[in-house]
């Protein structure tokens, strides 16, 4: 009798403080019912929650960690439950009374920031990609270098977009050394219809290498697409106070692409761009115009949701408020402020650290950084990703927001009592 197990609606209810609905916690209760053990039901609540999109502390040092969403952003990933209900003009005109256009807000303002006449927001980049080969090149020939027949990660190969796009791959050059006149035969003997430039977000090529400048390469007759990745908008980022800082020297940017001649820019929001996950096709007018006219343009458009984020980065920028984008915030902090904050967390060994931007970006870039040294291979905080080196684990505090030192302070801590992993 006193084996009988509870019922499956009292176990939820004994669970109720943890916030989830209460359909989570039935489900998290029926199953550890079936499973024969009901004192686990709300192990595995706790398990459900933390599975869900929640905010976590990132001390790795990589600004832009895959794994983490990339940029920062200053929105809680779970909305508050208590926020008003509000509609937005996503798609209506206010001042005509007529239905508007989703790229007229987003797009017109990032356009705006990087000199193009006009903009597209897309889900991400590899759509971006994907949208401007369907609909400016299908059927035809696109060149590219075979210096930059790359896969950029999570699938993205260069030959397999453009074969899926409905393009026809002309590769020219050769891996290390790509000239002007390789593109320009190609444009004379394959009914090219554009040439790809992609950056090398992820990886570099060095030693006896040669690639045309944009300026050469928007001359031979076809338009020129470049794959910027990285979403800089501008050499002089203008929204920092201390301008470029010296590790972004040679990544391409929007504005001066645009300006030596290419047609299209595509990027990713959620790059150095800072903002959601997007991707933006940013140029002349009737290029931009061909794509938004394309079926896919409704396949890949961005939601609302992430056009009002993109909305407020952008506006960000106009401001020239950098600091007020979490991503430039945390890359621009000196080493002298991460060190204050190291000797004020009270634990472990303050110490010199080099950070990433990660993400995919500026490969082989460190900007240098502080943090602290724990002994012991340890995931702090139960989380894992910490800088684990020989017997030492290294939290940066570059990546880490001032508001959450003590939190951090408080997992170091717990994590030195606690006999390390071995
Ligand atoms: C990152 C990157 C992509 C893919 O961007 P997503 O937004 O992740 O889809 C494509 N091209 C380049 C050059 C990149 O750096």
């Amino acid at each position: 009798m006193s084996d009988r197990p509870p019922s499956v609606d009292s176990l939820a209810q004994s669970l109720a403080g943890s916030g989830l609905p209460h359909a989570l916690l039935v489900d998290a209760a029926r199953a550890a019912i079936a499973a024969g053990d009901p004192a686990g039901a709300a192990g595995r609540a706790e398990a459900l929650q933390r599975s869900l999109l929640r905010p976590v502390i990132n001390a790795t040092g990589v600004l832009l960690h895959t794994n983490l969403g990339r940029a920062p952003l200053g929105i809680a990933p779970t909305g508050p439950p208590d926020a008003p209900a509000r509609y937005s003009n996503l798609e209506f005109d206010t001042e005509g009374g007529i239905r508007g256009d989703r790229h007229a807000h987003a797009g017109t303002l990032l356009a705006r920031l990087c000199g193009a006449e006009a903009a597209l927001v897309v889900n991400n980049c590899a759509a971006a990609v994907t949208l401007v080969l369907g609909a400016l090149a299908a059927g035809r020939g696109v060149a590219v270098s075979r210096g930059e027949l790359v896969e950029i990660g999570g699938g993205f190969r260069v030959p397999e977009i453009v074969a899926q796009s409905g393009a026809r791959l002309v590769e020219v050059g050769t891996t290390n050394r790509t000239r002007r006149e390789d593109y320009a035969r190609a444009v004379e003997t394959a009914d090219v219809a554009l040439c790809l430039r992609v950056h090398q977000s992820n990886y570099r090529i060095v030693g006896f290498t040669e690639a045309p400048s944009v300026r050469d390469l928007a001359t031979v007759g076809v338009p020129l697409v470049a794959d910027i990745g990285s979403g800089l908008l501008d050499e002089a980022c203008q929204w920092l106070a201390g301008g470029p800082p010296a590790w972004l020297r040679g990544e391409p940017a929007a504005r001066q692409t645009l300006a030596a001649g290419a047609g299209l820019v595509t990027f990713s929001g959620d790059k150095l761009l800072g903002g959601p996950q997007a991707g933006i096709i940013a140029g002349r007018a009737e290029l931009v115009a061909r794509c938004a006219r394309h079926p896919l343009a409704r396949a890949f458009r961005a939601g609302g949701m992430v056009l009002a984020a993109l909305q407020s980065v952008a506006l960000t920028y106009l401001h020239r408020r950098g600091d007020d984008i979490p991503f430039w915030r945390m890359a621009t902090r000196t080493v002298a402020e991460l060190r204050h904050r190291a000797e004020a967390l009270g634990v472990g060994e303050v110490c010199s650290l080099s950070a990433t931007t990660g993400g995919g970006t500026l490969p082989g870039v460190e900007i240098p950084s502080a943090g602290i040294a724990l002994d012991g291979a340890r995931a702090a905080g139960g989380g894992r990703g910490a800088g684990v080196a020989g017997q030492r684990t290294y939290l940066d505090l570059r990546t880490v927001d001032p508001a959450d030192d003590d939190a951090l302070a408080d997992a170091a801590r717990r994590a030195s009592a606690a006999p390390g992993d071995r």
